[in-house]
């Protein structure tokens, strides 16, 4: 895209030239584009479950309240969708600082193997509940240099989501395994799961902000749409790598492959 202006030059009394001066505009344009489709996908996503709050709220003020079964599942779904939007404007905010900038990171010396153990004691209730076994291997310390908090909530999306995921399987086994492993120079965090797997043709829009393979699926499970975008990032923030693999009704594995800490020689003397 080009703005064009047409500037006159006079020479001298009779002629005159003109100079054409184009602005080359397809930047402004592509992020004035990406705020609109950005503010027009949040609206949405805030208006499904306010109308269904709306829409159940109603429900019960027309209704005698006789019925204490229904009032009872209906104030469920409000209660439900209430927390889900909570959840999609924190993931916002989040996701707003951490592509900012504003985030700021505690980068310490982390051991991989901790970051998976507080993770599993939050998702292990969760999973129970879901009837998906979770089965986790991270021998001896798996150290990387970086942000415990940031880590554990990388970790816990991947998780979660193989967990959550996995548990809509009709039918066959339902398990995810969490490895974390050296690999060269690398560690390595995995997470495999045996649930739906994505089409090939979702697999590149997988990390865009909003973008799920099935809406209604991923409503089922309370997802935002915004995990793996805060995934993406927070690997970013760390120089590292994500990787994934799925196949169709056979399962999904994805990778974060982090730098081995540098260790200075002077560090190494000072651990003698
Ligand atoms: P959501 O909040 O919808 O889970 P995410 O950004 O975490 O959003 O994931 C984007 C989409 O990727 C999900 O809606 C789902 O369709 C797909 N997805 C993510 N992880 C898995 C998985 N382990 N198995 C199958 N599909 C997955």
């Amino acid at each position: 895209y080009y703005d064009a202006k047409v500037v006159p030059i006079k020479l001298d009394q009779e002629s005159e030239r003109y100079i054409i001066v184009l602005h080359d505009t397809t930047k402004e344009k592509q992020l004035d584009k990406l705020r609109r489709e950005f503010i027009s996908n949040v609206s949405h996503e805030l208006r499904t479950p306010l109308t269904s709050i709306h829409g159940y709220a109603e429900a019960l003020l027309d209704d005698d309240l006789s019925n204490k079964d229904l009032v009872r599942r209906f104030l469920g779904i409000i209660e439900s969708e209430s927390a889900r939007m909570t959840r999609l404007i924190n993931d916002l905010l989040d996701l707003e600082k951490l592509e900012s900038g504003e985030a700021k990171f505690n980068f310490t010396i982390v051991d991989m193997c901790q970051v998976i153990e507080r993770v599993l004691s939050i998702v292990e209730p969760i999973a129970d509940d879901y009837g998906v076994e979770v089965r986790w291997t991270c021998e001896g310390e798996k150290f990387v240099y970086g942000d415990f908090d940031r880590l554990v909530q990388l970790v816990l999306n991947l998780v979660d989501n193989a967990v959550k995921y996995t548990s809509l399987k009709e039918s066959g086994e339902k398990s995810v395994t969490v490895r974390c492993f050296e690999k060269d120079d690398k560690v390595v965090f995995e997470v495999s799961d045996t649930g739906p797997g994505i089409p090939e043709e979702a697999q590149r829009r997988l990390f865009e902000r909003f973008y799920r393979v099935d809406k209604a699926r991923s409503r089922k499970v309370g997802g935002t749409g915004l995990g793996l975008s805060i995934v993406k990032t927070i690997a970013e923030k760390h120089n590292a790598k994500i990787e994934f693999e799925s196949k169709l009704g056979q399962g999904t594995t994805f990778r974060v492959i982090f730098n081995k800490p540098q260790v200075k020689e002077e560090q190494d003397d000072a651990a003698v």
